[in-house]
């Protein structure tokens, strides 16, 4: 009998996150493990709003099908936004998907075929390492440092014939970590060196809660890059909204790739989102989920700090929503997780966020969606299991 599935389904499996999200659905469980958005933040009642005067001003447009590219009104406001972060963006360079993870998708569609060499950071984003599977492509790892990814490593990869480099610059998912101004401009020289296509994803970069916001790479490249963009972290992430920029050779393959796939974004969703960021104040918005996360940021590294063993180092993001642990080397946190669930908590273990078996000894921990007391009574449990763990 001929193989029931496609061969390139062997290699790919259900996100790991998503298994273990089951496991803590558990309410004694406090879970660090989802890479959710603290719910409290989402603008329901304005979202409210703007979906009636959207039902009532334009209900029967708003139900029918539309252009792939989006919303013109939709596009101008994330073109406008842009300029508030110092670059021009030219409204028809940007293309609504549906999320910015259709856009890892549609990009490993428009541009890898079986075998091309695609570079990641080590540890990666676990969506875009699925997403990407799917179209059979060889991962090259870069080792992610405190500052960005290891330049010679980098340059290695590149010389050795890699076709794109997928990467997130700010606060990144999972490791919390943030480029460094100089490796932000010496990635775009070297992706312009090597005619690498750079994908910079950014659905954290708005949520800089210390420090001075920094440059996209995507600003320092003179070859033609992707920047994806999200109204998941800033507005909610149910409406399924995000964007893609690009110049227009790249955005013509995405846009035939993303008509493949659904068509186009929601036009319903598009419409509510552009009504509620034309009579909403999305700045001020922002500002209070940066407060929000910052604090219990802050309340996770000091509950670190006082609760885990010394022997476990942490990132100390300046943005976005995680943190990331490394026990000493030969310590599995597979097996943590096992002893953490029995003393209600819960975390994600880092190896699925490798491509290559490695960062055994790691873990993510997600800071948005736990208030500060169940941050500090979470932090504390898993002190305990840590200790027991490591002794
Ligand atoms: N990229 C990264 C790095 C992410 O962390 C996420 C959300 N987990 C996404 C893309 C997808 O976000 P969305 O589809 O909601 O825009």
């Amino acid at each position: 009998m001929p193989n029931k599935f496609a061969r390139r389904m062997g290699t790919v499996h259900r996100s790991f996150i998503r298994e273990i999200l089951k496991v803590t659905a558990d309410s004694e469980i406090i879970s660090f493990a989802g890479g959710l958005p603290n719910p409290e933040l989402f603008p329901v009642k304005a979202m409210d709003i703007a979906s009636r005067e959207v039902f009532a001003e334009i209900g029967a447009s708003a139900l029918q099908y539309s252009t792939t590219e989006g919303d013109a009104g939709l596009r101008a406001i994330i073109a406008k936004r842009y300029e508030g972060r110092g670059l021009t963006i030219d409204p028809d360079s940007i293309l609504v998907t549906t999320g910015s993870q259709q856009i890892l998708d549609i990009c490993a569609k428009v541009f890898l075929d079986k075998g091309d060499k695609v570079v990641i950071e080590r540890p990666g984003y676990l969506g875009a390492i699925q997403a990407f599977s799917i179209f059979e492509p060889e991962f090259v790892t870069v080792s992610l440092e405190d500052d960005g990814p290891n330049l010679e490593e980098l340059e290695a990869a590149f010389k050795d014939g890699a076709k794109c480099f997928y990467a997130v610059p700010n606060f990144q998912n999972p490791s919390g970590v943030s480029y460094s101004l100089e490796k932000r401009k010496a990635v775009a020289e070297l992706t312009d060196r090597y005619g690498v296509l750079f994908v910079e994803d950014d659905p954290y970069g708005e949520l800089r809660f210390l420090g001075e916001d920094l440059p996209s790479v995507y600003s320092f490249c003179k070859t033609p890059g992707i920047l994806c963009g999200s109204f998941s972290k800033i507005a909610a992430p149910g409406f399924r909204i995000g964007w893609v920029v690009a110049e227009k050779e790249i955005y013509d393959k995405l846009v035939i790739a993303k008509q493949a796939s659904d068509l186009h974004t929601s036009t319903v969703a598009q419409a509510i989102m552009r009504r509620y960021m034309e009579s909403n104040d999305i700045e001020s918005h922002v500002a209070l989920i940066k407060d929000r996360y910052g604090r219990q940021r802050e309340c996770m590294v000091e509950m670190i700090n006082t609760y885990f063993p010394d022997s476990v180092s942490i990132t100390k993001p300046e943005g976005g929503m995680f943190l990331w642990a490394t026990m000493p080397e030969g310590f599995s946190s597979m097996d943590l997780f096992d002893l953490a669930i029995k003393d209600k908590v819960a975390f994600v273990p880092g190896r699925p966020f490798y491509t290559d078996d490695s960062g055994e000894n790691t873990l993510r921990l997600n800071f948005s969606n736990s208030d500060e007391a169940r941050i500090e009574e979470g932090i504390k449990r898993l002190g305990k299991s840590i200790n027991s763990f490591l002794e």
